[in-house]
């Protein structure tokens, strides 16, 4: 194959258009001629030599497209709902549990009369109705804006940039950024993950077990596995490292040899006791080991991740993709897994994709499990997924697991569609 610089591109074609040399001309170099040119103007082509009858045909076609859809729909306003969800049962972790689900339903509505749905999750009950309000207060100030998420967060950056884009102004901006990217697919009769520019694709999930001793948890484990679930990820931080072995071995013995484990210490040690303990994991094959040190000791945790050969796993708890880039610089965490919320919806969540693409850093998530599925579909470094059914009751028609893959075909926007009987039941 001929490989040339552009001046001898430009000097071949002017050679194949005195019809000098044609013959001397390899496959590759044909259809270079040919097609690039067609791409770059297929109009002006039709007026070369270079064309066959089949390349004037599609240009002619071409032309008979619809025009572009120029008009771009505005939002009109915002339907914004408190609900508590309980879980089925209680999750521990050493640093808590989580009992409910206190969550802030969003919906974004355009003149168009399209909907949009976008899901913040307080955590605790306390933040439900203040974030709830803060979110109908923010609303209010894009109402009548067109319906483009990026200009909006955008906006909302700047505006805030003083009280600083963190805890619950973050997350009901992030919020609104959900509806409103759901809302644009909607509008264009598409997926999120085509708007983006992107196919449908399985991603590997995995299941979660709680911090519930050597036999609940391998018991729990084990249900998990035989759903077809690629990994079991499951909390940790035991009194000692001893216990934390037990629970690792247990869990290995129940789901056999293929399933991958993941630990997660939600951030209950010091850097130099998660040194001294994690030493005693690195021989167990697990696939990562996930907030070992606080959220957001970057330091803290680069020093783990230098010490320890198991992968560390980091993210759900950066603020926006500027505590992304910290991490990375910091050389904080091995793989990387933003939660769509605290990251900035999924107009921070580009963003953070694209800061792992370019550092080639494994990317996972953190729950939104519909949504996020789409989003690691855009994503190039996508790993794996964490599959939580926490909000199941209030979504109409949770993420499908098949074999252990994610299944998004043939989905409407983000895939969230609320079950409106259980919202009016949960309703806060
Ligand atoms: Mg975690």
């Amino acid at each position: 194959m001929d490989v040339l610089s552009p001046a001898g591109f430009v000097a071949s074609i002017r050679t194949c258009e005195t019809g000098a040399g044609w013959r001397k001309r390899s496959p590759v170099h044909h259809a270079l001629i040919h097609e690039l040119p067609f791409a770059l103007n297929p109009r002006a082509l039709i007026k070369t030599r270079a064309y066959k009858p089949d390349t004037v045909r599609d240009s002619l076609r071409m032309n008979e497209r619809p025009p572009a859809r120029h008009r771009l729909p505005k939002i009109t306003a915002f339907a914004v709902r408190a609900v508590r969800v309980p879980m089925k049962q209680p999750h521990r972790t050493a640093s808590g549990s989580v009992t409910e689900s206190p969550l802030v339903l969003v919906d974004a509505i355009t003149d168009e009369g399209i909907s949009g749905d976008g899901i913040v999750f307080t955590y605790t009950a306390s933040a439900l109705k203040p974030t709830a309000e803060l979110i109908r207060n923010l609303a209010a100030s894009v109402e009548g804006e067109p319906l483009a998420p990026r200009e909006v967060a955008d906006r909302f950056a700047a505006r805030f940039r003083l009280l600083g884009m963190k805890g619950l102004v973050s997350m009901a901006v992030a919020g609104i950024d959900m509806a409103l990217w759901d809302a644009l697919a909607r509008t264009h009769d598409t997926s999120l993950v085509r708007l983006l520019g992107y196919v449908e694709k399985p991603i590997p999930a995995y299941g979660a077990v709680g911090y519930d001793g050597a036999v609940d948890a391998a018991r729990c484990a084990e249900h998990r596995a035989k759903r077809g679930f690629k990994g079991i990820k499951v909390k940790i931080g035991y009194p000692t490292v001893s216990e934390d072995l037990a629970v690792v071995h247990a869990i290995r013995k129940a789901i056999g040899d293929d399933p991958a484990i993941m630990v997660d210490y939600n951030q209950s040690l010091t850097p130099a006791l998660a040194v001294q303990r994690l030493r005693a994991l690195d021989d167990e094959g697990l696939t990562w080991i996930e907030e070992p040190v606080r959220a957001d000791d970057y330091e803290g945790h680069a020093l783990v991740a230098r010490e320890i050969s198991t992968p560390i796993q980091c993210g759900e708890n950066w603020w926006g993709p500027h505590d992304m880039r910290q991490a990375i610089a910091a050389r904080a965490s091995d793989y990387m897994m933003p939660d769509v919320m605290k990251i900035g919806g999924v107009t921070g969540w580009q963003r953070a994709a694209a800061l792992a693409e370019a550092h080639g850093i494994p990317l996972s998530n953190h729950l939104w499990p519909e949504l996020s599925a789409q989003l690691l579909c855009a994503a190039p470094t996508a790993h794996y997924l964490e599959c939580a059914d926490w909000w199941n009751p209030v979504v109409a028609d949770p993420l499908r697991i098949e074999k252990g893959m994610t299944e998004v075909t043939g989905i409407a926007g983000s895939g969230v569609e609320w079950d409106e009987n259980a919202i009016a039941r949960f309703a806060a």
